[in-house]
């Protein structure tokens, strides 16, 4: 007899229906899976952040991380005109780039006199449940939708998850996000100071490609600054050569960026207004530019 899927199980009796399914990356169902791993139309993937980050700092040579430095203010050496970062513990560092990856939050963004993120009505509240003996069920996502309350969980359980889960692990952050046209305009570079990540593009979790575009960012951006640091004259690297490479960066990534943006600000738009006529214009959006709801997980930024 075919085992009972979870997700069958935790919706039973309720008039909740899975929004996004995908088990173990190869099968999905339900009419309405927004990630149909078995037909290749993207894909969920669950990434413990600290793998990412342990993964990526290993390739870094010892010593080039430097915890605990909090950046206060950025300003331009009158005589060099390169940046001047000031840190929380009162040092000062003269360098010749700065990439400012520092969140939603950013004291980069600042520097660059870009519009501060806009708040979202939507709230996210995440938590964690701990399974001593293990939880034994396999790594699946799934969202349910309900009373416009989005519910998210990996793996996959019956309600319990929320009912153990830990109270003093549960985090309520607000969801604040770069409006399109900011991105469609921001100015994001002077000198030789750029923005990556969510200090350039944060966007609302309703598409869940913010992590994914930062990583984006980082490959187009290594690609752009790459061929200058090889190049047997990097001794002479101007501020003109980084400028022009970090043009080129933000050329590349803004119209990918903006896409982005803009679909999930029509979908958080759709989901969060009691409006019909600003649910409608949103559906009129989608249909008109985003008629292709996987469209944007095909795209491939390139090799290194
Ligand atoms: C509820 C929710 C769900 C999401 N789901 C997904 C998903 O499924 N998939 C996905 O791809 N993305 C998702 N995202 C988005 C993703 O979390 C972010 O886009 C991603 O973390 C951005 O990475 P970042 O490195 O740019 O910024 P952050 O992860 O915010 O890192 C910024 C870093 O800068 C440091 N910092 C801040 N200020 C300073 C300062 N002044 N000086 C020095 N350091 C500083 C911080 O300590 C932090 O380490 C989700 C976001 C939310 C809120």
């Amino acid at each position: 007899m075919e085992e009972e899927n979870p997700v069958d199980e935790a919706l039973k009796g309720r008039n909740w229906k899975p929004y996004a399914y995908c088990s173990s990356g190869e099968k999905t169902r339900g009419r309405e899976a927004y990630v149909d791993c078995a037909k290749r139309l993207g894909e969920a993937r669950c990434l413990r952040r600290s793998v990412l980050l342990e993964a990526l700092a290993s390739d870094l040579p010892s010593g080039t991380i430097r915890f605990g430095s909090r950046l206060l203010a950025i300003t331009m050496d009158p005589e060099t005109s390169y940046p001047i970062l000031r840190l929380h513990d009162g040092s000062v560092i003269k360098t010749k780039v700065v990439i400012g990856c520092d969140g939603v939050n950013s004291e980069v963004a600042n520097f660059l006199d870009l519009r501060p993120p806009r708040m979202s009505p939507t709230c996210n509240v995440r938590g964690f449940t701990i399974y001593p003996d293990g939880h034994g069920y396999p790594h699946d996502f799934v969202t349910i939708n309900h009373n416009r309350v989005f519910l998210g969980r990996v793996p996959l359980d019956k309600k319990s998850m929320i009912e153990n889960s830990e109270p003093d692990l549960l985090s309520l952050t607000g969801t604040r996000y770069r409006a399109p046209w900011d991105v469609l305009f921001g100015s994001f570079r002077k000198g030789t100071v750029t923005v990556a990540g969510d200090a350039m593009h944060v966007m609302g979790p309703f598409l869940g490609q913010g992590g994914s575009a930062a990583l984006e960012d980082a490959i187009v951006l290594a690609r752009c600054l790459a061929p200058h640091m090889t190049s047997p004259d990097q001794g002479e690297l101007s501020r003109e050569i980084i400028g022009g490479a970090l043009d080129s960066y933000i050329t590349e990534r803004r119209m990918r960026l903006v896409r982005l943006s803009a679909k999930t600000y029509i979908i958080g738009s759709l989901l969060e207004s009691t409006s019909l006529v600003v649910k409608l214009i949103c559906i009129l959006m989608i249909i008109l530019f985003f008629r292709d709801r996987f469209g944007h997980t095909r795209y491939d930024c390139g090799r290194l």
